[in-house]
C-alpha cells in the first residue's frame, strides 16, 4: 500500500526566518546604493513575482532600479551573493528532531515529498542541504512556475512521487492557503505550528511538533 508525505518547507521544517530576510535585504540595499526600508518594502510588494519567476541577482537589479540606482554587475552580484548566503543557512537549520522524524518516516516506508513556495535562491540551496537526500521528491514555485494555492504545484510532486493526490498526507504552516487547497485534492491535512502559528483558522488536524506526526498518520488498518 503506497504512502506518501508531502511538506512544506519554511515555517514547517525550517524557520522562515523573515526578520533575518528583512535584516539581509536592508544589508544588500548598501551595496547597492538604495535606502534599506524602501528596499525591505519592495522586496515584500514583489513577493509574487520573486517566487514563480525572478533570481536572486535579477530580483534586486530590478528592485534598486526602480528605487533610483543603477548598480554595477559587481555590486548587483555581492547583493545577490547575502540572499543566496541565507537560505543556504535556512536550509541547512532544520532541527534535528525534524531529520530524525523524516528518517523515520522513510524507515517505515513512506515516500517524502517537498511542496515549496520558494524564490530562486532556496530551490539553488536544496540540493546541498541537508533535507534534500531524505525527498523523493521536491517540486519549488520558481522552476515550475507557479505557486501554492495552485493545484498544479501540488499534482507535480503527487506525480513525481508515483502517487495520487488522496493517497498523499500534505503538512504545512497555512501560508499562501496551501491547507485548503491541499484538501480541496483530496489529500489528509495536518497544520503545524512548531515554528510559527500562520493559519489559526484552520479547522483541521494540528501538530504541535512534527515529532508527533507519525501516530496521527493513517494506518494501514484504517484505509491505507
Ligand atoms: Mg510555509
Amino acid at each position: 500500500m503506497p504512502r506518501f508525505v508531502i511538506f512544506d518547507l519554511f515555517h514547517t521544517l525550517v524557520h522562515g526566518a523573515d526578520d533575518e530576510r528583512d535584516r539581509v535585504v536592508a544589508e544588500m540595499a548598501a551595496i547597492v546604493g538604495v535606502e534599506p526600508a524602501a528596499l525591505v518594502r519592495a522586496y515584500h510588494a514583489t513577493w509574487r513575482q520573486r517566487l514563480v519567476g525572478w533570481d536572486a541577482e535579477q530580483t534586486v537589479r530590478i528592485l534598486a532600479e526602480r528605487l533610483g540606482s543603477s548598480p554595477s554587475r559587481a555590486r548587483l552580484a555581492r547583493a545577490a551573493a547575502l540572499r543566496v548566503d541565507l537560505a543556504r543557512r535556512l536550509l541547512s537549520s532544520a532541527p534535528p528532531a525534524t531529520l530524525d522524524l523524516l528518517d523515520s518516516l522513510r524507515a517505515a516506508g513512506y515516500r517524502l515529498g517537498l511542496v515549496s513556495n520558494a524564490t530562486a535562491e532556496s530551490a539553488q540551496a536544496w540540493a546541498d542541504c541537508p533535507l534534500a537526500t531524505r525527498f523523493d521528491a521536491a517540486v519549488f514555485s520558481c522552476e515550475l512556475g507557479v505557486a501554492k494555492p495552485d493545484p498544479r504545484i501540488y499534482l507535480a510532486a503527487v506525480e513525481a512521487l508515483g502517487a495520487g493526490p488522496g493517497d498523499c498526507v500534505y503538512v504545512g504552516d497555512g501560508a499562501d492557503g496551501e491547507l485548503t487547497a491541499a484538501a480541496a485534492l483530496g489529500m489528509t491535512v495536518f497544520r503545524t505550528t512548531e515554528h510559527n502559528d500562520t493559519d489559526p483558522s484552520w479547522p483541521g488536524a494540528v501538530v504541535a511538533t512534527l515529532a508527533d506526526l507519525p501516530r496521527l498518520l493513517p494506518t494501514r488498518q484504517c484505509g491505507w
